[in-house]
Formats: C-alpha cells, structure tokens, sequence
C-alpha cells in the first residue's frame, strides 16, 4: 500500500498552496472585498481568477480537453483541500459547488454538442449553473422517488410544470440541469434536462434567506409553469434521470469532503495560532492540556477525514462507485468541519465569536454540511443496508 501523492500531483497542491497565501488571503482579509452575502464580490473574483488561469490551477475536475486540468479525482482532493484554505478559494480555482458537480455529469454524460453548449461555458468561468432536484413537502428531497415536478410529451420535446426550492446559485446561473418526473415507473422516472435561463416557462420565487454565507446566486424556490425543452437538450436517456442524479451527487459529495477538510484545517491553523500567543494564569493557552487535547483530536478526525476521502477517491479513480466510502466521508468530514469550528471559536474566545476571523463565517456555513447532498441519517442508511446486505464482505480491501 503506497499513501504517496504522485509528485507532479503533490507540485500541484503546493503550488495551489502559495497561490492561496499570496493572492487570495489578502483579498479574504479586506472585508471591502466581500458582497452583500459574505461571498467575495464578482468583480474582485474575476480579477482573482485571471491570475489563477494564468497560473495553470483552473478548473482542476474538468478534463483538458474542455478546457480543465484533467485531474485524477486524487489530484482533485489534494488540490480543493488547498484551494479552501481560504474561504473564497474555491470559487478562485472555478472547483466551488455546484459548477464543479455540474461540470463533471456534463463530462460524463453529455454528448459532444451538449459539452460544446452546456460545458465549455461553464468550465471557461463565463456563466454558472445551477442543479434543479429538491423540493418542497410533498415533492422529492431526501427521497427522489418523491419527484412531483412533470415532463409531459409534446411533439418536439418536453413540456414542464413544478416547484423546486435550495436551487444554489439559480439567481446568478445561465446552465440549468434540472430533474423531472417524465413516467412513474420507480426506477426510470426520472429525466434530466438542460436549459438555459432565458427561456421563458420559469421563474425564481424567492431567494431563501439562510442562516449562513451564500454562494453567488443564493439558494432559490423556483416555479415550472411551461418551461419547453427540446428532446436534444435531454441529458442521458430518458428515463435516466437517477443514473445522472447518481453520477452527480457521488464525487460532488465528495468534492464538498474536500473543501471542508481545507476548511477545517483553517479553522485549527486560527486556533493554534491564538493558543500561541495568548497567555492566561501565567501559561500560555497552547501549553494547557485541554488546549492540547481539544487539537489533537481534531488533528486526528481532520487526518480521518482526509484517508477516507482519500480512499473514496481513489476507489472512483479505479471505476469503482465507492457508494460506501463516499456515505462515510460525508458523514465524517460534515461532523469534524463542525467541530473544527466549534473548536476553533472556543480557544479563540470572544475574538472567535466576533467577525476578526472566519471561524464564524466556517461555524455558520457549516450546519448545511450534514443536511446537503444526502443527509446524515440517509447516508447511514446506505452504510447499515450495505452492511446487511454484504455481511463480512462489508470490509474487504481493494475495488
Ligand atoms: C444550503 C443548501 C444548498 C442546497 N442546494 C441544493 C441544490 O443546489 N439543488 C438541489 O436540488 N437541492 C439543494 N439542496 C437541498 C438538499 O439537497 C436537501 O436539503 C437534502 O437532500 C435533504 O432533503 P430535504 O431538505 O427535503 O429533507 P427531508 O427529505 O425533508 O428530510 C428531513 C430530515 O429527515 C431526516 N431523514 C430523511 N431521510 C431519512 C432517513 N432515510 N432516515 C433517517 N432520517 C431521515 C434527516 O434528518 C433530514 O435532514 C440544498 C440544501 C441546502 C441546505
């Protein structure tokens, strides 16, 4: 068993490393960068990812040939773990959720024309998009069987009616992927359809007010009240709306992993940065051993987190589905971002709960963690099924 990053790999994250110190903390650190929602401001962002393209770390999960570096999924943890060193540095590197997700299904499912119209796009930092699934009692959130939202016939294509809502980054998208009911059958149901903002036949009820940051383009409810799709901007078959839903959310469940490890490691870097230079009852705080046992755990469940996303990436890399890797890194890495910054405000005390550090900026963005891309509990459902399923082979080694 060899745990080295190849080198060209690991020149990479160093790279993405210093790039990450030397232009984007500096922006972080001047709240005169920030919008509105605590994201960094568009015109700042572009400035931020001209630099980043020139540098050659643009775009690390797209493939070359549609204008990415064409990472291995192992490049792509070892580079968003990086990149998220800063809070905006996802979005720097153009690797942010949902773009990236979305990015990836149309690599992987879209035919050459869709990739020339949907992807290029999208992969070149000129538009964003959006992923159009959840909806609100009674529809599908959790449960996709639960799909409410309607794909009728017509004769050149699909007509559409339904309400969605949690669509991050619907207000500032161009590519939309959105998934509807196009039969009842249980497995084949659902389609997946692109389309463009546009198009008349939609419209964004709301931007949500949430409890944290905001991605560009917020979380919004949206209403289908006609919108019309041709049959050539079908993604995948019909009927293979599940099997795109799949292909989606496994490495983009992944991919968030990646991002809150960055995260975490930011939270632990403020923290014994403080406890360095804080004294108090004539020690310093990073001498007590509550200090020292508050970060050593975390160091062990950041380091935890890192193998089993590690390992989940690789299992992708070898063609494997890594259902169960994905479910446990999920679970994982969505707990210890909240302990890193749980953590991280505790040592800091009162500075931690004030906005001099992004620790309340993390703690805040960090409860969507356990609720996104599956929740906690469903992903234990896949872990204890699988394990009903398989027994002792739960645990083999290897794909
Ligand atoms: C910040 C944010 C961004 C999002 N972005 C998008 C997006 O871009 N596109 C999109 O389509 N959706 C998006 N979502 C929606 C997200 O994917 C859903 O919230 C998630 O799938 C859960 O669905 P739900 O909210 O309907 O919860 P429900 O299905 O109503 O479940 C509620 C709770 O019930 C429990 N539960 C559910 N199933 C089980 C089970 N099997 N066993 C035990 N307990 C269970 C869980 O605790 C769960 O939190 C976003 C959500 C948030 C918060």
């Amino acid at each position: 068993m060899d745990f080295t990053l190849p080198p060209e790999l690991d020149a990479l994250r160093l790279k993405t490393r210093q790039f990450v110190q030397d232009h984007i903390l500096p922006i972080e650190h001047d709240r005169s960068n920030w919008d509105a929602h605590d994201n960094i401001r568009l015109d700042v962002l572009e400035t931020l990812r001209s630099k980043a393209k020139a540098a050659g770390l643009w775009a690390p999960q797209a493939p070359k040939e549609w204008g990415g570096m064409g990472l291995p999924m192992i490049g792509w943890a070892s580079l968003y773990e990086e990149a998220n060193a800063s809070i905006f540095g996802p979005c720097v590197f153009n690797c942010a959720a949902p773009d990236d997700g979305n990015m990836n299904v149309l690599a992987k499912r879209g035919t050459e024309e869709q990739k020339k119209r949907w992807l290029t796009p999208i992969v070149e930092g000129k538009v964003r998009s959006a992923f159009v699934m959840t909806e609100p009692h009674p529809g599908g959130g959790s449960d996709p069987g639960m799909i409410q939202t309607r794909a009728e016939k017509t004769s050149t294509g699909w007509r559409i009616h339904g309400h969605k809502w949690f669509i991050t980054g619907a207000e500032e998208a161009s590519h939309f992927i959105l998934m509807a009911r196009t039969s009842d059958d249980p497995r084949k149901g659902l389609t997946a359809f692109l389309y463009h903002k546009d198009q008349p036949g939609w419209s964004i009820e709301r931007r949500i007010d949430i409890m944290g940051p905001e991605e560009h383009g917020g979380h919004c409810e949206i209403r289908y009240d006609g919108l019309e799709v041709d049959d050539a901007n079908i993604l995948g078959e019909v009927g293979d709306g599940l099997k795109i839903t799949q292909v989606r959310l496994g490495p983009a469940r992944l991919t968030h992993c990646m991002r809150w490890l960055g995260l975490s490691k930011r939270c632990m870097e403020i923290a014994q940065d403080y406890a360095n230079q804080r004294t108090g009852f004539g020690i310093r705080l990073a001498d007590r051993e509550s200090t020292r046992m508050k970060l050593g755990s975390l160091a062990m469940d950041i380091e935890i987190g890192r193998l089993l996303v590690m390992r989940a990436a690789w299992l992708l890399d070898q063609g494997d589905f890594a259902r169960k890797a994905i479910s446990m890194a999920k679970v994982h890495v969505a707990d210890t971002l909240h302990k890193a910054a749980d953590i991280g405000i505790q040592i800091n005390g009162a500075r931690g709960y004030s906005r001099d550090t992004v620790l309340e900026w993390i703690y805040r963005y960090a409860r969507q963690a356990r609720l996104v891309d599956g929740a906690t509990e469903v992903h234990q459902m896949v872990l204890s099924d699988a394990y009903a399923r398989e027994g002792n082979e739960f645990w083999k080694w290897g794909v």
